[in-house]
């Protein structure tokens, strides 16, 4: 006899893939890597059933060559398009006006008129990460897209206060996000740091909706028309 923890939680036609297949997705991520860390199985993912998804990387604070090239790689490997917000050379986020910033991401949703937009969260603990997110929030005014914040990023885990309310089974495309991730070769294998615990993660995330991998995300918005 079926018992009711068996059913099938997941009907298809409530996949991620099918809300926006053939409609473009947006993520944003302060720096080169953050996408690929936080969100990048999502990403391949939704790329792979047919939506447009273009990773946006705000800024690159040094090494602007190397990065450039890092993140180019890592969102060929994902499949989607990158797109570099302040492409003139190097820029820390902190020394942009936060008018300008907001500026600049409005005429990133009117370009591109996402259907869903993927930012860093207010529970993040790097101060470009919540620069990005706070400048991400008014954009909301502009059109009706659906708002998610992606689990912080970090190269060493630390405590923070983020809890997911979705979740997107990234079982199929964990090696995508994973090789992803080493592309940033700048910043792990040259500093001594190890990707292991983004699939470590990836696998707690993937125990929580009974699946081997997921990544999960905070609603901040979402329309259910
Ligand atoms: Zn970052």
């Amino acid at each position: 006899m079926k018992r009711a923890c068996d059913t099938e939680l997941r009907p298809s036609e409530q996949s991620i893939v099918h809300r926006y297949a053939g409609k473009t997705v947006v993520a944003i991520g302060a720096h080169p890597d953050d996408l690929e860390i936080g969100i990048g199985g999502t990403l391949a993912k939704l790329q792979k059933n047919g939506a447009h998804v273009v990773m946006c990387v705000a800024s690159i604070p040094k090494d602007f060559d190397v990065r450039l090239a890092e993140a180019k790689r890592g969102a060929e490997i994902l499949g989607c398009e990158l797109k570099l917000l302040m492409d003139d050379g190097p820029k820390r986020l902190e020394d942009v006006k936060t008018c300008d910033l907001v500026g600049m991401l409005d005429g990133l949703i009117r370009e591109y008129k996402p259907a869903a937009v993927l930012t860093h969260s207010n529970s993040d603990f790097h101060n470009d990460h919540l620069l990005i997110y706070r400048a991400c929030v008014p954009t909301q005014r502009l059109a009706y897209f659906d708002f998610f914040s992606y689990h912080p990023t970090n190269c060493r885990p630390v405590p923070i206060d983020f809890h997911p309310n979705a979740y997107v089974d990234i079982s199929e495309t964990i090696d995508a996000k994973m090789h992803s991730i080493t592309a940033h070769g700048s910043q792990f294998g040259g500093r001594g740091l190890d990707t292991e615990m983004y699939r470590e993660h990836a696998h707690a995330m993937g125990r929580i909706i009974g699946v081997p991998y997921a990544e999960g995300m905070q609603i901040q918005r979402m329309v259910l028309a």
